[in-house]
């Protein structure tokens, strides 16, 4: 990760030299990744993220000629512009509709036009919520520049709209809950359902532990079918049980009516069974974490989570379980799959003291699964988004 005066001297000079000027502000939105909590989000259910140190980075100003125009250091070359009356859901449609959408939200605020020049530190495509990190930074900026009254849950939802209406992505509220709200030294504890949210202390430093995140290097796609499946599969599972959200159900008993002797009604019931019983461990992290219990303890309820995405909601892959049974193997306290699944990151909670062996293991892993040694890093719970220059 980048230090922040490293970061804003980065991003104004690319600005400058992109065009032409001084930015208004640099703006930082943070990745995340899910301490625990996995595909809950859009089942009104429980999660547990923590903002990584990793930012994305946002040099904004407003234009005078109606136009907006978009460079990343991370995308291609060229920068997208367009005129302010030219957006719409899906365009433009490459990167840029992340941030094009949070503009649009706002557009009668905006009517000079923008320049947003983006640098990030946050892998992208690995399940670390670059999208996120990328939307949420360039709502910041708008609501310094253009829109002082928005909270924090408006934040949020710009946002989440510019992903899911104008990207057209279909993720939850997690990922931009996480960049917006998280606290250094602090996980955060969503209920999705109210959307109601309390700081959770996580001093993994004190501790003496971290989490290892490990990219598998196997990028997901959202839009490739198997995270809209799980979707509709919980929301069918939901509507057969007579529930809005598969949050209200508490009790596993319930999902036996799902079981219908029908190879479906079957899937369905294991897709249920993985959110119940996920929600019921963000609730046991939380537990233990508020009690002042040692983190080590979670460890164990991370693993099982993991157990559960591999087997019940099946969206793990091969690397991913490699992943986390040679850190465990290797000491780890607990490691699970992260995301949406099908590939991107997995987390493991490791002594400081620890790091190096673990990573060691899943090297060897990846080296005799024929694979190129996975990027690997070391994260404690950071701060959401803010303002840099
Ligand atoms: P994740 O959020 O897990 O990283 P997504 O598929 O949700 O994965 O979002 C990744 C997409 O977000 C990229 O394909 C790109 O379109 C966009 N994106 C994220 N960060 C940047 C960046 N710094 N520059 C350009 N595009 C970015
Ligand atoms: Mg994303």
């Amino acid at each position: 990760m980048t230090g922040d005066q490293e970061a804003v001297d980065r991003a104004r000079h690319a600005f400058t030299d992109t065009f032409g000027g001084q930015p208004a502000g640099v703006w930082a939105a943070p990745g995340r990744v899910n301490v625990i909590g996995e595909h809950t989000d859009y089942n009104g259910g429980f999660v547990l993220p923590i903002a990584l140190p990793h930012t994305t980075r946002a040099a904004v100003t407003r234009r005078t000629d109606g136009r907006v125009a978009f460079a990343s250091l991370q995308g291609e070359d060229a920068v997208v512009e367009l005129g302010l009356d030219e957006l719409a859901p899906g365009r433009p449609d490459d990167w840029a509709g992340y941030p094009a959408g949070v503009v649009w939200a706002l557009r009668e605020r905006l009517d000079g036009g923008l320049s947003v020049l983006v640098d990030s530190d946050v892998p992208v495509g690995a399940g670390l919520s670059s999208s996120a990190a990328l939307t949420c930074s360039v709502a910041l900026a708008l609501r310094d520049l253009v829109a002082p009254e928005l909270g924090p849950a408006d934040l949020v939802e710009l946002a989440r709209r510019a992903e899911n209406d104008f990207v057209g992505a279909p993720t939850g509220i997690l990922d931009q809950s996480a960049s917006v709200l998280c606290a250094d030294g602090h996980a955060l504890f969503l209920d999705t359902r109210d959307r109601t949210s309390q700081q959770v202390p996580l001093d993994l430093r004190s501790a003496g532990l971290a989490l290892l995140v490990v990219d598998s290097g196997v990028t997901h796609e959202h839009a490739g079918g198997g995270y809209g499946d799980r979707r509709q599969e919980c929301e069918e599972a939901a509507r057969r049980l007579g529930v809005d959200f598969l949050r209200e159900v508490e009790d596993v008993d319930r999902l036996a009516a799902l079981a219908d002797g029908t190879p479906e009604g079957q899937v369905l019931m294991r897709r249920a069974r993985h959110i119940v019983t996920e929600n019921a461990r963000v609730l046991e992290v939380v537990a233990a974490l508020r009690d002042g219990d040692d983190p080590r303890r979670i460890g164990p309820i991370l693993t099982a989570g993991h157990e559960s995405l591999r087997d019940d909601f099946e969206i793990s892959v091969p690397l991913l379980d490699a992943i986390v049974e040679s850190a465990v193997g290797a000491g780890a306290h607990g490691a699970r799959m992260v995301g949406g699944g099908f590939g991107g990151s997995a987390i493991a909670l490791v002594d400081t003291g620890a790091v190096d062996a673990v990573t060691a293991a899943v090297g060897t892993r990846f080296e005799r699964e024929g694979q190129p040694a996975p990027r690997t890093f070391v994260t404690v719970p950071s701060d959401g988004a803010r303002r840099l220059a």
